[in-house]
């Protein structure tokens, strides 16, 4: 994975910062929070702030590569996805896994607004959140 590619594709400039944080949730498979992207990256930027990871999260969460994640627990995460194609994702709630939903109801949600509500849609934003198959047969790990 070429992450100083990634971000200029993302139209970024591809400062150390960024490169770090996109390295950091590519080479995981559960979302993190901006807080423990922030201490792993304290070890090779020694002085950096949280407000920067904030920034540097949203800016690369644009593209579409790094994906949101807006809990129930009403905290924000973030999770790295390969994955280009339109999707969306469902999150377990217990062991963090995130998983590619082919569904999307885009073109009900559509139908309804245009028909029903008589508005036109720009964009949609789907997340579906849940005990993945591990975690729903009672072995929850919980992190
Ligand atoms: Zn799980
Ligand atoms: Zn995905
Ligand atoms: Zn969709």
């Amino acid at each position: 994975m070429d992450s100083h590619r990634t971000v200029k594709k993302l139209g970024l400039k591809a400062t150390p910062k960024r490169i770090a944080i996109l390295e950091i949730l590519s080479e995981e498979f559960v979302y993190l929070c901006p807080e423990e992207i922030w201490r792993k990256l304290q070890t090779r930027f020694k002085r950096i702030g949280l407000p920067t990871v904030y920034r540097n999260l949203e800016e690369l969460s644009q593209g579409g590569v790094i994906i949101k994640i807006i809990h129930p627990d009403r905290k924000l995460y973030y999770y790295y996805c390969h994955n280009t194609n339109h999707h969306h994702h469902f999150v377990c709630i217990s062991c963090r896994k995130v998983q590619d939903l082919e569904f999307c109801g885009e073109e009900q949600i559509i139908k309804e607004v245009e028909d029903t509500l008589k508005g036109k849609v720009v964009s949609h934003l789907f997340q579906v959140y849940g005990f993945c198959r591990e975690c729903s047969h009672g072995n929850a790990i919980f992190t």
